[in-house]
């Protein structure tokens, strides 16, 4: 049964970024229960991935299973055009209320990278409101990962990231290096230059500037300092330039602050988030932006052209406003302090590995960047048989665990990463 299963996933179902005909191998799960993953062959794994940073409570948790049910009971989905709800709400004034004051309107997207079309389109629908046609162009920062779709595709790293197949087809965008500091390490005055050059040469074209704050995720795992988005802000203003943080990863609690953008205590024009948002429980986004913005685009009759068919779907509200309480009603600072200390206990030796290019920790986030690359079906399979579950890409391994996850199984975790960056699959 489990083969055939199996089987039919190999010939058929597209997995993230995967080929039809030479996938990787899939591991069958039949459930979830806090930190493990439980397989049709009886096996366990511990996740050291939270599903790719959602879900910080660990699965099958009964406050969220609650209010899931009480709301399915209620209402599964309803259109928003021309309706409201309360769980919609009670999330969108939850999320006003822990993001910086100034940003006080919600567009509920249904992913992250939709919630990155939405921020670019409200800069862009923001700067045509209000007379400045010519400022049409996005600025990045190489290493950046913003999402699949087009106009998130385009602001991605063009030469190292996963869209360079699309370079000739999306919008050409403006690039400046990647924050190359560590996050302990304050930048030099020369390693912003280029940023500051390209503000000043091409600002005039520029809508905005996305970045993803401190953390540069799916680009390549890269921490970077806080003076870094202080700077960006400096410069933003200066030129009038919208900044977009995209937070879909970092939101939540996952670096140790709320929010990323408080480590350099800036606030964004726009803002996204995204992935933890529902405990990793429902796909939901949500993209906010300023009084000053939403005005802006709103002027002599003006509309903000998007509205997906589920936005605001009741069910994935009630997940995230269930997921936010959790959060907010415990101590998730001391929570991601003590993941941040096991995890430097536990993998800062990799550093004297001469296999190891570099360690590197921040919060409830442990990267070890090998010398090589990694093959990904032999470390899976060398992963899965020590009874953890972490999917290294590229030269990278690295682990972002539920908040919830003991000392006891995060050492087991990051006991396996250091003995496979030692050994390799052997
Ligand atoms: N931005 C960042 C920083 C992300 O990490 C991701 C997801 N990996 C996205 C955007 C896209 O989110 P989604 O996969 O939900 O579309």
């Amino acid at each position: 049964m489990t083969s055939d299963l199996l089987a039919f996933d190999q010939a058929h179902i597209w997995h993230p970024y995967t080929s039809a005909t030479a996938p990787l191998p899939t591991q069958l799960v039949t459930s979830a229960e806090g930190v493990r993953l439980k397989l049709a062959d009886g096996r366990e794994l511990i996740d050291g991935m939270a599903s790719w940073w959602c879900a910080i409570h660990g699965y099958n948790h009964p406050d969220i299973n609650a209010a899931l049910h009480t709301q399915l009971s209620a209402m599964s989905h309803v259109m928003f055009g021309g309706i409201t709800h309360e769980p919609a709400i009670t999330l969108c004034k939850t999320l006003i209320d822990i993001t910086p004051e100034a940003l006080q309107h919600v567009f509920l997207a249904d992913s992250g990278s939709i919630s990155v079309e939405v921020a670019i389109k409200m800069a862009l629908q923001y700067w045509q409101a209000t007379g400045q046609t010519k400022k049409r162009k996005l600025l990045s920062l190489r290493g950046g990962y913003h999402g699949d779709t087009f106009a998130a595709m385009s602001v991605c790293d063009p030469d190292t990231g996963m869209h360079h197949l699309f370079n000739q087809a999306v919008t050409p965008q403006f690039f400046t290096e990647r924050p190359s500091s560590r996050f302990e390490t304050p930048f030099s005055a020369a390693s912003l230059a280029d940023l500051e050059a390209v503000f000043a040469q091409h600002h005039a074209d520029i809508a905005a500037i996305i970045l993803e704050p401190i953390v540069q995720g799916a680009g390549g795992m890269w921490l970077y300092h806080p003076d870094y988005l202080k700077r960006v802000r400096q410069l933003c203003d200066h030129y009038h330039v919208l900044l977009i943080a995209d937070e879909i990863a970092t939101g939540f609690g996952r670096t140790g602050k709320l929010f990323a953008c408080e480590w350099a205590e800036i606030t964004p024009d726009i803002l996204c988030v995204g992935k933890a948002l529902t405990g990793g429980y429902m796909t939901l986004a949500a993209t906010l932006t300023s009084s000053k913005i939403a005005q802006g685009i709103s002027q002599n009759g003006g509309v903000f052209m998007h509205g997906p068919t589920f936005m605001g779907n009741p069910l994935a509200c009630a997940a995230a406003n269930a997921s936010l309480k959790l959060l907010l009603n415990q101590d998730w600072a001391a929570q991601v302090k003590r993941l941040e200390r096991t995890l430097k206990d536990q993998l800062m030796p990799a550093q004297q590995l001469s296999t190891v290019a570099d360690v590197r920790v921040l919060g409830g986030i442990g990267i070890i960047e090998m010398v090589e690359p990694i093959d990904p079906v032999t470390a899976q399979a060398f992963f899965v048989a020590r009874g953890v579950w972490v999917r290294p890409f590229g030269k990278l391994l690295y682990v972002m665990p539920p908040f919830i996850m003991s000392d006891a199984d995060l050492t087991t975790v990051c006991q396996a990463m250091l003995d496979f960056a030692q050994h390799g699959a052997a």
